[in-house]
């Protein structure tokens, strides 16, 4: 006789906060982590902290297709990419979960160890959150990370002339990407340190409505070179081979979670020794104009059209 799953309700609250608890794991710059009413960290010494929430909901960001590691490993990494496009550090996060009282246990399991193993890559502690019952599943992790003043980057402030440059690949991300990406903070710790960009975001909505942001907080505009744009052999899957398809997914689908950045030209060269220091590629794709609109090299300008998610699904 098989024995029925056991589901949050089987537990109760408490014992569930308890082997969640086990869970998450605690450093030694964790004062107090999970138990108290608040978690209590040491601020780092002369740094702006960074503050960020981001939410996962059941049927908007994820389904049950998924496994419960792959949502919680989103559901963490994307405010950690937030982070990452300050150029910050990551410290600690905590996690409000909402859900169903029959939600199994091993589903809960599976979303802390994919929400643990995603910030321990980055040193970043669980320290505590809330725990309520709702209709469907619901995530909000928020990280609190930390910058030097000088070290901090901006959506604004890029100038013209400025080169244009985003990591990795894009597009597909529907595929497999927005549950398996990598936060890119080590790339931004080494950019803050290495090139100092202008002004930096990280893709979310797709590259062209998050340039986008860029261009509006700087007040400028861009050129970019389409035939540039560095795109994932998923967005060719997805595209069927068709070029067209896969660079409009390249352009416009959201969860890439690269960083994209812009760096004055002096600083530009600096930039040659991305390649030993990184397996993804880091590629120019164009240039900050005072123009400001998008075009394409043609003079074209590029729609700012939404994002089509579902296209290849
Ligand atoms: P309070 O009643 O004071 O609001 P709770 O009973 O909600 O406290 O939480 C008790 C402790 O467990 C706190 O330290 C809180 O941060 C932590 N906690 C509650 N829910 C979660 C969760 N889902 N994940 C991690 N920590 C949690
Ligand atoms: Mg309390």
């Amino acid at each position: 006789m098989t024995r029925r799953l056991k589901t949050v309700q089987d537990v109760g609250e408490f014992p569930l906060i308890e082997r969640l608890k086990t869970l998450c794991g605690s450093s030694a710059s964790v004062v107090c982590g999970i138990g108290d009413d608040c978690a209590v960290v040491q601020p780092p010494r002369g740094r702006l902290l960074l503050f960020k929430t981001d939410m996962v909901v059941e049927h908007v960001h994820f389904t049950r297709r998924s496994a419960p590691e792959q949502v919680g490993h989103k559901a963490m990494g994307r405010p950690l990419s937030d982070i990452a496009a300050m150029a910050g550090e990551a410290r600690c996060a905590v996690v409000a979960i909402a859900m169903p009282a029959r939600t199994s246990i091993r589903y809960v399991d599976g979303l802390y160890r994919g929400m643990h193993e995603c910030a321990a890559m980055f040193g970043v502690d669980i320290v505590g959150g809330d725990t309520s019952r709702a209709s469907q599943i619901m995530m909000t992790v928020s990280v609190l990370g930390n910058v030097t003043r000088a070290r901090c980057v901006y959506r604004s402030g890029a100038k013209p002339g400025d080169g244009i440059y985003v990591t990795g690949v894009l597009g597909g991300t529907i595929l497999r990407k927005h549950v398996s990406f990598v936060p890119r903070i080590k790339e931004s710790q080494w950019l803050a340190h290495h090139v100092r960009p202008s002004a930096m975001i990280d893709i979310s909505d797709g590259f062209v409505q998050d340039i986008g942001h860029i261009l509006e907080a700087s007040g400028v505009g861009a050129e970019i070179d389409v035939a540039t744009i560095p795109i994932s052999q998923d967005a060719s899957r997805c595209a069927g081979g068709n070029a067209n398809k896969a660079l409009h997914s390249a352009l416009y689908d959201g969860e890439d979670f690269e960083l994209l950045f812009t760096v004055p030209r002096e600083r530009e060269k600096r930039l040659a020794q991305w390649s030993c220091a990184w397996s993804i590629p880091c590629t120019r794709v164009g240039t900050i104009t005072e123009d400001k609109k998008l075009r394409d090299t043609k003079g074209h300008v590029i729609p700012q059209k939404g994002y089509v998610h579902f296209l290849c699904g």
